[in-house]
């Protein structure tokens, strides 16, 4: 008998070999296995006939091959396939496709999947391009007639699954290895969901939700099976919900259940922050910084994400929160994902808070390392009330005297991970390791971990989340589930929207033009070159080339700086503070200044091979300007051919300027999984869960997840929460890999 956790390749048919090949597409057990769902489905059942199709519909049609044959046209050659169903026929083409040449033998039955098509001259029905499946010819040798037969009961006469081909394994394989699996698989699956779950979402058992996502029964709708919202694939998706949210509401009970730091804000902390602003804030800035201050005021840690679009003005309102915490005399760290964007913090809050007597170092991972452990003896003395930095700040060398605020900018640059090492930075190592989720061992008292100890606890700093990206509802939910969520949702005032063109690069000299006009009335430019990876030699390359173009020839007259990831930081933060102070008139640049960068006198964004771009980048880029009163210009320069999916990120571009609406967008165009590059970043990357399809279920998910966890009660049984919590330990430890909910 097989269980879930056994390794795929004891399912018969499947062996070492073939086994690598899963494990490459992350298929490792037989529960993995089970988890690959048809992306659709096949009616074979009652296929249609061929008389009774209309011009298009998607079909499936089952018939005898007649003939085929390859016939050329001026242009190019195109097979055509003759298909019989007793006297009514059906042709197929392919264009260029003489790879299908000795493919068909006539007499062979063959299943057909495509768009119904009238001939424009010959008025016939026909399919261009379906896909097939030549029926009742195994593929494999020396199989007993027996075995053919029960293969061939597989692909006829039922609702056949179609699977997504993985290298050479096709379709047919997995429907084979799969009903292998699924026959050899134990009776006895627990339901590690509760009862009362179960009930309130109408669950079926997983074993049943198994078998019918891959062998839907005859009545089934098939409408529900195209979109995924069978009585299956809705068990098999709440299924992995639940447990991501079970997961993330533990964690957030968790942190509420922790010792934190109650600051005061009283009046001498409120003329501390009135003292340090440069302008009225916004009535969003005054309701999200209420939010924040209210956390900051309970006796248990902040968990709290800050999402404003770029421009909203966040770093004011990271600035305030970090007074309150040094007013409390405690320690802010605030970390940054680039070294330029960390240098730019530091330098508005000199600006901002020196003068007011507040001690700021700067600690990044270019400082010569005498400085270096300067910087670091002041933090842990205590004398470095702010510390501003990258990533260096998560070095375990880094020890602070009272941390009592964790700001981390641009959060979409980080990983899950590392915000989770950031937290975990003070001093509080033991018992957060007793406390998190997926540690070996701890299956047997898993509701234990409710309510760590609190006596001789270190208090845990709070943590303020900044994301530049709107984070589409759904994504917030698992991604962030365990904060607490404030919005800016209004820009500061006297901002115009800035106009976005879209066009192509034969079209520069005009673009030029337009610069040299915007330059000539005071303002600033960026000219951005697709150097996606800096480690890209061909690409940089490129940029430094049209930088000597630029800054030699076409704005020979006028100031033009060069700013990309390679350059040695000291000259990097040279530049930086060049194009800032107005002495540099254009600043070509890769995607290094992607995030965060503040010139309100920049006014006119040029993105050269726009198409190459991901759409968040792009808002990302184009929120460099538009910062300021001045109108500002957003111009996508595309180069070459612009293929289907980049036509639209530029399309989204002219047409909105709102981030939420881009986040959507890209999400669906992304999927995801690669929405935050969060697949290395440990978001849990679904099997059969679609955000985007599934956000009523992950509501739900989180609604029942939040009711177990508050449990037990009348309807949950302690015994069904310390099971669903072992299964959902045993989750995140395997399908989650080393995510570590602490
Ligand atoms: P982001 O949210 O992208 O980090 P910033 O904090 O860099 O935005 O703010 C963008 C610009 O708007 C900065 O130049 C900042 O000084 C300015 N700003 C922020 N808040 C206000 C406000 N309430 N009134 C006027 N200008 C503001
Ligand atoms: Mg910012």
């Amino acid at each position: 008998m097989l269980e879930l956790s056994t390794p795929v390749q004891y399912v018969k048919g499947v062996g070492p070999r073939i086994g690598e090949v899963l494990a490459g597409k992350g298929i490792h057990t037989v529960g993995d296995l089970l988890h690959y769902l048809p992306f659709r489905y096949e009616d074979r059942l009652n296929p249609r006939g061929i008389s009774e199709l209309r011009p298009g519909e998607m079909a499936t049609v089952v018939g005898e091959i007649r003939n085929s044959g390859l016939f050329r046209t001026r242009s190019i050659p195109i097979f055509q396939l003759t298909v019989g169903q007793g006297r009514a026929r059906l042709r197929c083409l392919w264009f260029n496709a003489t790879y299908l040449r000795d493919k068909f033998i006539p007499g062979q039955m063959i299943a057909l999947y495509g768009k119904v098509e009238e001939d424009q001259r010959s008025r016939e029905l026909q399919i261009v391009q379906p896909q097939f499946e030549i029926l009742g010819d195994s593929g494999g040798s020396g199989e007993s007639g027996a075995e053919k037969k029960a293969a061939e009961s597989l692909e006829i006469g039922r609702i056949v699954p179609i699977y997504e081909a993985i290298g050479k394994l096709t379709p047919r394989w997995f429907r084979r290895a799969i009903r292998t699996a699924l026959d050899n698989l134990t009776p006895e699956l627990a339901d590690p969901i509760p009862a009362a779950v179960r009930a309130h979402l109408g669950l079926i058992s997983p074993r049943a939700a198994l078998w019918n996502a891959h062998w839907p029964e005859p009545g089934e709708s098939f409408e529900d099976l195209q979109s995924s919202r069978t009585p299956a694939h809705i068990r098999m998706i709440f299924d992995e919900l639940f447990f991501v949210e079970l997961g993330l509401e533990l964690k957030r009970r968790q942190q509420k259940a922790q010792t934190g730091i109650a600051f005061r804000l009283d009046d001498r902390a409120r003329a501390a922050i009135k003292k340090i602003l440069p302008f009225h804030p916004t009535p969003a800035q005054k309701r999200v910084l209420k939010e924040i201050a209210a956390d900051m005021e309970k006796p248990y840690p902040m968990r709290r994400l800050l999402q404003g679009d770029v421009g909203s003005g966040k770093t004011i309102v990271a600035f305030e929160a970090a007074i309150i915490a040094i007013e409390n005399g405690c320690q802010v760290a605030l970390m940054a994902p680039t070294e330029i964007l960390a240098q730019q913090h530091y330098f508005s809050a000199r600006r901002l808070l020196e003068n007011a007597g507040y001690r700021i170092v700067l600690l990044t991972g270019s400082l010569e390392s005498d400085r270096k452990r300067e910087v670091r003896r002041h933090i842990s003395q205590g004398n470095a009330q702010l510390v501003i930095g990258t990533h260096a700040l998560l070095e375990e060398k880094v020890e602070f005297d009272k941390l009592g605020l964790v700001i981390v900018d641009e959060q979409h640059r980080f990983g899950v991970l590392q915000r989770l090492k950031l937290m975990r930075k003070s001093g509080d190592g033991e018992d957060s390791r007793r406390a998190s989720l997926g540690r070996t061992g701890e299956g047997a008292r898993p509701d234990t971990n409710l309510h760590p100890q609190t006596d001789s606890e270190p208090a845990e700093p709070d943590v303020l989340v900044m994301t530049a990206t709107p984070i589409p509802r759904t994504l917030a939910l698992t991604l962030y589930g365990d904060l607490d969520l404030s919005v800016l949702d209004e820009l500061p005032p006297g901002r115009t929207p800035i106009a976005t063109h879209c066009v192509a690069d034969d079209q520069s000299p005009r673009v030029w033009e337009f610069v040299r006009k915007q330059v000539a009335a005071g303002h600033q430019a960026y000219v951005v070159y697709p150097v996606i990876a800096e480690s890209e030699e061909s690409e940089l390359k490129a940029a430094i080339k049209m930088y000597r173009e630029l800054s030699g020839k076409i704005f020979a007259d006028l100031k033009v700086g060069l700013l990309h990831g390679r350059l040695d930081p000291k000259l990097k933060e040279q530049v930086m503070r060049m194009f800032q102070r107005g002495e540099l008139q254009i600043l070509v640049a890769t995607t290094v200044i992607e995030v965060g960068v503040d010139v309100p006198n920049a006014t006119v964004m040029v993105i050269e091979h726009a198409e190459r771009f991901g759409l968040a980048q792009l808002h990302q880029l184009r929120g460099r300007i538009g910062r300021g009163g001045a109108k500002s210009y957003c111009i996508l320069m595309t180069g070459g051919k612009v293929g289907e999916e980049g036509q639209r990120r530029l399309d989204a571009m002219v047409k909105t300027n709102d981030g939420f609406k881009i986040a959507e967008l890209d999400l669906e165009l992304r999927g995801p999984g690669e929405f935050f590059g969060t697949r290395q970043a440990g978001l849990p990357s679904f099997r059969v869960a679609n955000l985007i399809r599934d956000a009523k279920l992950l509501e739900a998910a989180k609604r029942e997840a939040a009711a177990v966890i508050a449990g037990p009660n009348a309807e949950i049984s302690a015994e069904e929460i310390s099971r669903a919590l072992v299964h959902m330990r045993a989750r995140w430890q395997h399908t989650y890999g080393l995510v570590e909910v602490g």
